[in-house]
């Protein structure tokens, strides 16, 4: 095969490690379809894991030879006919024969490098994250062989936390309908496409309507788009803050049209992402909302769900604090779901704990849950806040709610995210009587 990596061909190879570039890459599968079928080969594409964390530790210099180093040891695994490429920063394919596939992954889920820091030798062991395609069909979009493995990178490192992971045709909808949303969100926006339903909070003592969350939800082309769809990419290029923003301004006009035709509203708590942390005028911008509406702030509760990052934990306690300074209820969403600490108890001035549905969306309740549970919303009563339990659907989770010393109640057993109409409704009667 002719060799790209020739000089004259500058252009076609990464400056560090002189391997084939992202164009040198794409030509040399070109020129490897010509004499072999494309559908013998697996291909990859792969970072190096903490790569950021070696390069800020020891200096770009030494992440370069790092990767310089690294690139000898894969190469060294090559045969003639199988291809790698550097397409930048940390960021690596390749093609390789079906059957070296699984000795491939090996040799990747750890290689030794040592390098010099002035007269010391130090060793690191680089582990790569793979998005893997096993070609299985013409090709007729070589940048497919580049873009379908980096799909199932994208989930490897985000969604499923593997170090290998193959793509499946799933993944390539989903990225499909992520790229539909972005392209379509401005617009959506403008022609006020999103809507926001009400879910009902009965407290189930009393049977009785005590507040609701609005839930936004899209009517696109016809069709209802569930949150599950659009929050993640809006979340990941930051879009998601417009979102929140007009969904809080459209619950406040919904419950001053509500107190202008003589009902009486509930409290209705609103979601802010995590990611709107980003404006640091998050807490004072929706201060602004609630009061230039006009309604009382008693009928709005913000909710966030917690955080293991760092920074993040300190601006969700900062914005926290900041709405309890100003009046503005809080809600700590998803309780018990992932990263869950006491701490959270302890540090964050929350008027309410939700707990979340993982917790009772089991067959059997434990007698371990039932411990936990009980602590904990014992602990978060003493410690003044209001319970909520999440995505109650049947009539044994209402009563183990109860057991366990939560009366509010927020599932599927009382009512679904209603159409702000069929809420309306609620609110005339607040009475449950099931
Ligand atoms: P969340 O805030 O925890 O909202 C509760 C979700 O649980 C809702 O899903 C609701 O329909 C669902 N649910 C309630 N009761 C039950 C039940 O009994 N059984 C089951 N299986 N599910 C139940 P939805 O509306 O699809 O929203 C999903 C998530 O999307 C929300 O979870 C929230 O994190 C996010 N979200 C929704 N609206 C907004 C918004 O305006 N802004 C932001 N940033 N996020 C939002
Ligand atoms: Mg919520
Ligand atoms: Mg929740």
């Amino acid at each position: 095969m002719e060799n790209i990596l020739q000089p004259g061909n500058e252009r076609m190879v990464h400056y560090l490690t002189g391997l084939p570039n992202a164009g040198g890459y794409l030509q040399n599968i070109i020129m490897l379809s010509k004499t072999t079928d494309l559908k013998n080969y697996t291909a990859f594409y792969f970072n190096l894991k903490g790569f950021a964390t070696i390069n800020q530790r020891y200096g770009m210099d030494v992440g370069d030879r790092i990767l310089i180093q690294f690139t000898a040891k894969v190469s060294a695994f090559l045969l003639e006919d199988e291809l790698l490429g550097h397409l930048g920063g940390d960021n690596f394919v390749a093609m390789i024969k079906k059957e070296r596939k699984g000795q491939f992954c090996a040799l990747l889920s750890g290689i030794e490098i040592s390098f010099k820091v002035g007269d010391k030798t130090e060793k690191v062991q680089i582990c790569a994250t793979l998005g893997v395609w096993d070609i299985d069909r013409e090709v007729k979009d070589h940048g497919e062989i580049i873009g379908r493995p980096s799909v199932a990178l994208q989930h490897a490192k985000h969604i499923l936390h593997q170090p290998v992971v193959e793509v499946t045709e799933d993944m390539m909808k989903r990225v499909a309908m992520q790229k539909t949303v972005l392209e379509s969100y401005q617009k959506a926006l403008e022609e006020e496409e999103f809507l926001v339903y009400y879910q009902p909070k009965v407290n189930s003592k009393k049977q009785k309507l005590v507040g609701a969350e609005g839930l936004v939800r899209w009517m696109h082309n016809g069709e209802m788009v569930s949150p599950g769809v659009f929050i993640p990419p809006l979340e990941q290029n930051g879009d998601i803050l417009h979102l929140d923003y007009y969904v809080l301004k459209k619950v406040c006009r919904d419950i001053k049209e509500w107190i202008e035709e003589g009902v009486e509203p509930v409290p209705v708590s609103v979601n802010f992402s995590r990611k709107d942390l980003i404006d640091t005028d998050l807490a004072k911008n929706i201060d602004n909302i609630i009061t230039e509406s006009g309604i009382d702030k008693k009928y709005i509760e913000i909710e966030v769900t917690e955080t293991v990052d760092e920074q993040e934990h300190g601006e969700l306690a900062t914005f926290i604090s900041t709405l309890y300074k100003n009046n503005i209820m809080t809600a700590i969403d998803d309780f018990g779901a992932g990263y869950s600490s006491l701490a959270t108890l302890r540090q964050f001035q929350v008027h309410t704990l939700k707990i979340d549905r993982s917790f009772i969306n089991t067959d059997d309740f434990s007698w371990k849950d039932e411990i936990i549970l009980t602590d904990v919303i014992h602990m978060a009563k003493q410690l003044g806040m209001d319970i909520v339990t999440e995505g109650v659907e049947r009539e044994d989770q209402v009563k183990f709610v109860n057991t366990v010393g939560c009366d509010v109640i927020q599932g599927f057993y009382y009512d679904r995210p209603l159409p702000k109409d069929e809420f309306r409704k609620r609110l005339v009667n607040k009475e449950y009587k099931l």
